[in-house]
């Protein structure tokens, strides 16, 4: 197969969306916005209000399974078959269904690849994607998991550090939404929840990408749904200053600054700014980290990062697209092209 180019040669890789929801969703539009890979449809279970604009977006929608087709007759709402038709016209599928929901079989059998999210375990593809860390170790590959929300919040701040000044250890505290904003099932809404296994999944989720990172994490649940907080102390192996770190994540892909000075205090201001920019959803796919929040003592650096947990991970599913397909060797290059296309700063 001879893929579309830049330079206007080939076809459009195509791609399935297995679970049009929150990730689902952006990830279809995000695909969409690219000049080299197009989505040729994408499933949902049943026909609530995300699918009805699915067709209205005029995404060919699927039944997950033939189970669920009278669903989707009986409301009424067109359908173009099921899972088993849109497979094979996929060149990959990305999985976005809720965590353990079990395909893989049905990809294997198919012989599609495919790419699921942060809330499946690493063992279940055996690698894990950051754009920026281990983009190559993606190259070509069948069957990849882009880590969680908040793994690839730390990988942003994280691996320029690693690779620019080395690190001794990192300690990062998450402080956690409770539940999407659309999601009135889950909680707290009156309480705060520490996560009593510690260290926290996040530190081993990082080190499934890049293992030299010595991180422990704790993590807390608060009752909000706007975005994530870290809080992060990080031991450098050289002495710099704070200025130093700025600039070097000033040259990194996908980090914002924002300031308290600037009247941007809490995680709601940054979501008001990202409405602000226009963003379709009023997403913010960078880290957004504070500027006058980043201070260094000794070799001890302590910075606050905020995360849009609904929509940090969808440029590097498009990443991983072009990994996976051979679309673009360099890291850097595909960066670009999906930060152009889907106006990430
Ligand atoms: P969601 O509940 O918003 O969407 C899941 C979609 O899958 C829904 O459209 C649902 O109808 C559909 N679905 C349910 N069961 C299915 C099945 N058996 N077959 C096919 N489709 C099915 O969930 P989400 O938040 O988009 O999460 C999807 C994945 O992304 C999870 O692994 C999650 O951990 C991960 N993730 C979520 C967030 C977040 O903050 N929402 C952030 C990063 C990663």
């Amino acid at each position: 197969m001879v893929f579309f180019y830049p330079s206007g040669i080939g076809v459009k890789a195509k791609i399935a969306v297995n679970g049009y929801g929150t990730i689902g969703k952006r990830v279809t539009d995000a695909i969409n916005s690219q000049p080299d890979m197009e989505v040729v449809g994408a499933t949902k279970t049943r026909p609530t209000f995300e699918a009805k604009l699915a067709n209205l977006r005029g995404v060919p929608l699927y039944a997950a399974a033939k189970e669920f087709v009278s669903r989707f007759e009986d409301a009424g709402l067109e359908i173009q078959g099921t899972l088993d038709d849109l497979l094979p016209q996929a060149d990959l599928i990305i999985d976005c269904t809720p965590k353990t929901a079990g395909y893989k079989e049905t990809y294997q059998k198919a012989g599609v690849k495919a790419i699921w999210q942060g809330g499946e375990k690493h063992d279940l593809t055996g690698v894990s994607f950051n754009s920026m860390a281990n983009y190559n170790d993606c190259y070509g590959a069948q069957f990849v998991r882009v880590v969680s929300c908040n793994t690839t919040g730390l990988l942003r701040t994280l691996y320029p550090l690693y690779t620019e000044y080395g690190i001794d250890n990192v300690l990062a505290v998450m402080i956690r939404r409770s539940a999407d904003p659309w999601d009135t099932q889950r909680g707290p809404i009156n309480a705060i929840e520490p996560v009593l296994k510690v260290p926290s999944h996040h530190g081993p989720d990082v080190q499934s990408v890049v293992p030299d990172i010595n991180i422990q994490t704790t993590a807390v649940k608060v009752p909000t749904t706007i975005m994530h907080m870290h809080s992060v102390v990080a031991e450098l192996n050289k002495k710099v200053s704070s200025d130093d770190v700025i600039d070097l994540w000033k040259a990194t892909p996908r980090i914002i600054f924002v300031w308290g000075s600037d009247g941007i205090r809490s995680t709601a201001q940054i979501m008001e700014y990202a409405k602000d920019l226009c963003r379709e959803r009023g997403d913010l796919f960078e880290i957004a980290v504070w500027e006058d929040g980043v201070h260094v003592v000794g070799k001890k650096l302590y910075y606050y990062q905020a995360i849009h947990q609904e929509s940090d991970v969808i440029p590097e599913n498009v990443d991983c697209i072009r990994a996976m397909l051979e679309l673009e060797e360099d890291k850097l290059k595909s960066m670009e092209m999906t930060d152009k296309y889907m106006g990430v700063c």
